[in-house]
């Protein structure tokens, strides 16, 4: 048997990337910006439903940075953070100069936990600052509680940032994920659900926002024709090689999503009568989930010798690549002294939960070699 190294995520190109990267070559467009740039925009600004304004950037740190700048976060503001989350949701916050305050997440999307947010803000307000910013994300592309969050956060004015770089293609109630926040961001980094080799985007409500988003990702230039800046500019912008490799991407990614959502339910199938393991699947109907990841969580069993640990062992041993899910952000050694409200949640996600192969180019014969090291592994 084959048994080559079956990844959790990999980029899957079967679009027309090569075409508008020739393009872009061709008509020596290679650099920042340019026309590829402006149809990848379109392009996700279609998908949206047209409903928001997109601007394409160098990554999603890069968006969630910005997003933190056009809301005017400063030195010494605190920014509320989902705990159990992947860094590049935090970091743009210590490069403000701010601080995160993490929260805990709740058990049926395990993300932003509505209770422990709402605790959070009126005790920060108690202590005499208004959070300046929500970060909310969609963990493995499953939808945070839109409803509820929106709820809290308009019921203190405090804007949210939608951090959907896992969620692409997901969406709650019929409406797109990335259009739910102030501001919205995506990832096209290599092991996301589209890539752009590395890219991401940054996601208004306005015209005007999206410009803004444009100056600050292009250093900033005043509108005159020598350089003149009379603000901090970044070098954020998306190249317009990588915007290529975008647009076929995007010709793609109803088919990635519907594959991804595939290995969901190949799991689902495969550990329905292992009463140890539950795969996470979204809470009901409303929410559609890309599945970008599809993680389980296992209960231990001592006499049996079964955890996640000796779960992943088993898929190791077979070459196979699983990982445990996201360690939360207040276990983090950099951010262990910042305040954190909440339970326990996270920490026990990330103590039983695995993430496993998920990518949308699993063949039937690597889904095959998955479910002999489940069987073997449960065996009674
Ligand atoms: C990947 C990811 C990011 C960062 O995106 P990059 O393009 O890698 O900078 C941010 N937040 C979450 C939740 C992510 O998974």
């Amino acid at each position: 048997m084959d048994d080559k190294r079956i990844f959790l995520s990999l980029a899957h190109e079967v679009g027309c990337e090569m075409k508008y990267i020739r393009e872009a070559l061709s008509s020596n467009w290679i650099t920042s910006g340019g026309p590829n740039v402006d149809a990848f925009e379109k392009d996700l600004e279609n998908h949206l439903r047209n409903e928001v304004h997109v601007c394409a950037l160098n990554s999603g740190t890069s968006a969630i940075h910005l997003a933190l700048i056009l809301l005017g976060v400063q030195v010494g503001d605190e920014i509320i953070c989902q705990s159990m989350t992947f860094s590049a949701s935090a970091n743009p916050i210590l490069y403000q100069g701010a601080t995160p305050i993490f929260i805990d997440s709740e058990i049926d999307t395990w993300n932003l936990c509505p209770i422990a947010l709402e605790e959070a803000i009126v005790d920060r307000i108690g202590k005499g600052k208004t959070p300046k910013a929500i970060i909310a994300v969609h963990l493995y592309g499953v939808p945070y509680k839109i409803e509820d969050i929106r709820t809290v956060a308009n019921k203190y004015s405090i804007p949210i940032i939608e951090d959907s770089a896992e969620a692409l293609g997901s969406s709650y109630k019929g409406r797109k994920c990335g259009t739910f926040g102030d501001f919205g961001i995506f990832s096209f980094n290599g092991n996301k659900i589209i890539t752009t080799s590395s890219g991401g985007a940054i996601v208004s409500q306005s015209k005007e926002l999206k410009d803004k988003a444009i100056f600050y990702a292009t250093q900033s230039r005043d509108n005159v024709p020598h350089y003149q800046h009379s603000e901090i500019g970044y070098n954020y912008r998306m190249s317009n090689i990588c915007a290529g490799i975008g647009r076929g991407q995007m010709e793609v990614l109803d088919d990635h999503v519907a594959l991804r959502r595939k290995m969901n339910a190949f799991y689902v199938d495969l550990f329905k009568d292992i009463v140890a393991v539950t795969v996470f699947t979204a809470p009901d109907d409303d929410y559609f989930a890309n599945y970008w990841l599809s993680t389980i969580v296992i209960k231990p069993n001592v006499e049996k010798g079964i955890d996640r640990e000796t779960m992943r062992l088993a898929f190791e041993a077979a070459n196979i690549e699983s990982r445990p899910l996201w360690k939360p952000m207040h276990l983090q050694p950099v951010f262990e002294k910042y305040p954190y409200y909440g339970g326990k949640v996270a920490e026990a996600l990330f103590d039983y939960g695995l993430c496993l192969p998920s990518g949308s180019n699993l063949t039937d014969m690597e889904r095959e070699r998955i479910a002999v090291v489940v069987k073997g592994f449960f065996v009674e």
